[in-house]
């Protein structure tokens, strides 16, 4: 290490785990740990594990440069293709949803929680459950189960770092204190690709169009929320379960730019903004080093080049998810897990071309309906409580799909 750099040694000896190394995040995670040993010594955040769903071939590739002690596919079927392409390395390949588990539960000092969707829940809560350090990019585990990852964060004295360019521009935002003194906490949205669009344009929208996002490049589930505006919709959700913060002190406005990620505003009217340029190899970096700082590879924000920066309000009515999961977050209890179900199944079937753009909101704000009975109930407490709860909008939220489809 050479003698002007600052010494995090503390910080560079923590062995990681990559949940969803395949993944943008877990690739972006991967370029910031490869940009640190450049700078910093070949033996910074050792890999521990490093979990996939399906992609060998990237998984492979990652495990050969990496040197993980493990390496999981959850596909179990793809064990033996795992394990061909990582014969000889001394790698152990696991296979199969348990062993992406497993794999959290190994004594990594730092996880990194970025798998997609609610599949990414038990790696995470098994994370936390021991006390890790863990980096959260999975948004959709928060939602899905707010009150037991509340309950389990208690237990266990985890540390829970946001990944969520927005929800880690607010924890360093409220790093400064007085908590009490906000009056609001403001994420900003992008708008998506279909900021301009009419509402009868958006109809006919395809999978590519909805997932080419103007600043982001994301895995096509978050580019798809994204375009829809759930994605803004979750993370209010998400900032008042990390957060602790009551739904009316929670707002969200439409940044084009994507310079801006938080604002917080005070009792004194003062108002701290986190900037940096959309590039989420800066909170990865971040989340990596908390509680210090270190070099990331990412873009450098030049404000002279982009010379504007513009707000407006949310349109309400060409972005309906917005306001269901603003609904969901004023419900609370079942509300979110539901909402977060039915949006994972209307999201596969918009992919998949089996229902429209505008049918991913009428997919759920129908299964929201169709569970009344289950919505009078409180937020699942317990993992099962909520896989189970999960289930059931899953199941309404496809019958929605497919009664569309015909
Ligand atoms: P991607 O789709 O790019 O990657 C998802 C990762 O999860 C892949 O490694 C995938 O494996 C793995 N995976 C998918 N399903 C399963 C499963 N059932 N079991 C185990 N592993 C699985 O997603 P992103 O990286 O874009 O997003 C990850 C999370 O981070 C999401 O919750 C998203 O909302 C959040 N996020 C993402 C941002 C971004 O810029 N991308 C920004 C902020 C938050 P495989 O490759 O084999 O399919």
């Amino acid at each position: 290490m050479t003698e002007s750099l600052p010494d995090l040694s503390a910080v560079l000896g923590r062995h990681v785990t990559v949940l969803g190394s395949t993944g943008s995040i877990g690739a972006s995670t991967l370029d910031v740990i490869r940009h640190a040993r450049d700078i910093y010594g070949a033996d910074a955040f050792p890999i521990e594990a490093l979990t996939a769903q399906r992609n060998v071939a990237r998984l492979a590739e990652q495990a050969k440069e990496f040197h993980p002690r493990a390496a999981a596919i959850a596909d179990a079927s793809l064990a033996p293709a795992l394990k061909e392409a990582l014969a000889g390395t001394g790698i152990e390949v696991m296979a199969g949803q348990e062993a992406v588990r497993e794999m959290a539960s190994r004594p990594a000092e730092l996880v990194m929680a970025a798998i997609v969707g609610a599949a990414g829940l038990a790696p995470a809560l098994a994370a936390v459950e021991r006390g890790a350090v863990v980096a959260l990019a999975n948004k959709e585990c928060v939602v899905a189960a707010g009150e037991v990852l509340r309950r389990a964060l208690e237990r266990s004295h985890a540390a829970l770092i946001p990944v969520d360019s927005e929800h880690n521009a607010a924890f360093q935002l409220l790093e400064f204190g007085e908590t009490e003194a906000i009056e609001k906490v403001t994420l900003t949205a992008s708008g998506g690709p279909f900021h301009t669009w009419a509402l009868e344009r958006m109809a006919h929208a395809t999978p590519e169009e909805a997932t080419s996002h103007p600043n982001w490049r994301m895995g096509h589930k978050v580019s798809v929320d994204s375009a829809t505006l759930m994605n803004k919709g979750l993370e209010l959700i998400e900032a008042h379960i990390l957060f602790d913060l009551p739904p009316q002190k929670l707002d969200v406005l439409v940044h084009p730019q994507s310079v801006v990620h938080c604002l917080v505003s005070y009792a004194d009217g003062s108002v701290m903004a986190h900037m940096a340029a959309p590039d989420m190899r800066t909170p990865i970096a971040h989340a990596l080093a908390w509680p210090r700082r270190m070099s990331s590879p990412s873009r450098r924000l030049d404000l002279a080049h982009i010379a504007n920066l513009t707000f407006e309000r949310p349109d309400g009515v060409r972005f309906p998810c917005l306001a269901l999961a603003k609904a969901c977050l004023q419900a609370g209890g079942p509300a979110p897990t539901i909402l977060n179900a039915a949006n994972e199944i209307a999201v596969e079937h918009f992919l998949a071309r089996k229902i429209d753009f505008l049918g991913i909101a009428r997919t759920v704000e129908r299964t929201l309906d169709g569970l009344a009975r289950e919505m009078n109930g409180g937020a699942p407490a317990t993992l099962d409580g909520v896989l189970a709860l999960d289930d059931a909008a899953r199941k309404f939220a496809r019958g929605v799909c497919i009664a569309a489809a015909a």
